[in-house]
């Protein structure tokens, strides 16, 4: 078992006895969550992969639309990346929360389905997913194992089985909308939660980054766990700067055995 300072140790039990006594807790998950098991947050600018490029433009819809080949260039070991990467201690973590009745759902900024692969059942994905590709042509949606093996592999560009237009990955792009289903359903969980874990997300990316501020204006608890601080950490009763792999199984194992 890991050793705490005692402060930390301190927040870990403190969150516990709030996720022992809340009745309707929420995550809101961010890309640190996925930092641990390898995955770059590629929204963020300098990171790993991405310092060549810059993501903003690359990772975009109009680039997409008016050249597909250097969105597939950058976007190919990023799909590699993720079809390789596997749950880390936290998502697993979680996934025994919800399982045991303590996590009522997640949202989260994440496309990496780490979650679902940790056991996660009920997950809102913010910036979509890297589960499925939908035909920009006719709407037909196919399964990402499936039709993005052979791009992994070789580099040939998804194209849609049923009219041979491409695929997009069901990803959110820059200067692309947000989901609209999911966002109501974040913002339904937002107001209606008694508490709010934020875990690995610097709540920088609006809008999702304004749903804990929509939980404390209706008196919910809010934990921050980060390793960098967020504008909410001052007004968060428990935030805790350090590694999600090892804060979260702590607090569950908390949680769960007392
Ligand atoms: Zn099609």
């Amino acid at each position: 078992m890991t050793r705490f300072s005692p402060q930390t140790q301190t927040s870990i039990d403190f969150a516990a006895d709030l996720f022992r006594q809340s009745k309707h807790a929420v995550v809101l998950s961010g890309a640190g969550l996925s930092t641990p098991s390898g995955i770059p947050d590629f929204r963020s600018t300098g990171t790993g992969l991405w310092s060549s490029d810059e993501p903003m433009e690359v990772a975009s819809l109009s680039t997409f639309r008016t050249a597909p080949e250097k969105f597939f260039k950058w976007f190919r070991p990023l799909a590699s990346q993720i079809f390789n990467a596997r749950p880390n201690s936290a998502h697993c973590a979680l996934a025994n929360l919800e399982s045991a009745g303590h996590i009522s759902s997640i949202i989260t900024q994440n496309i990496d389905i780490l979650h679902q692969k940790a056991g996660s059942k009920t997950v809102i994905e913010m910036h979509g997913t890297m589960k499925t590709l939908t035909c920009t042509q006719c709407y037909h949606q196919v399964d990402a194992e499936t039709h993005l093996a052979a791009f992994v592999e070789k580099g040939d560009i998804p194209l849609c089985p049923k009219c041979n237009q491409t695929l997009k990955p069901d990803v959110i792009l820059f200067g692309e909308q947000l989901p609209q289903a999911a966002w109501f359903k974040a913002q339904h969980e937002a107001r209606q939660c008694d508490l709010m874990l934020v875990v690995g997300s610097s709540l920088e990316v609006l809008p999702v980054a304004g749903l804990p501020m929509q939980a404390l204006d209706r008196g919910a608890h809010l934990i921050i766990i980060n390793n960098t601080p967020t504008y909410l950490n001052v007004r968060a009763d428990i935030s805790i700067l350090e590694d999600v792999a090892l804060i979260i199984p702590a607090i569950t194992e908390r949680v769960l055995n007392g």
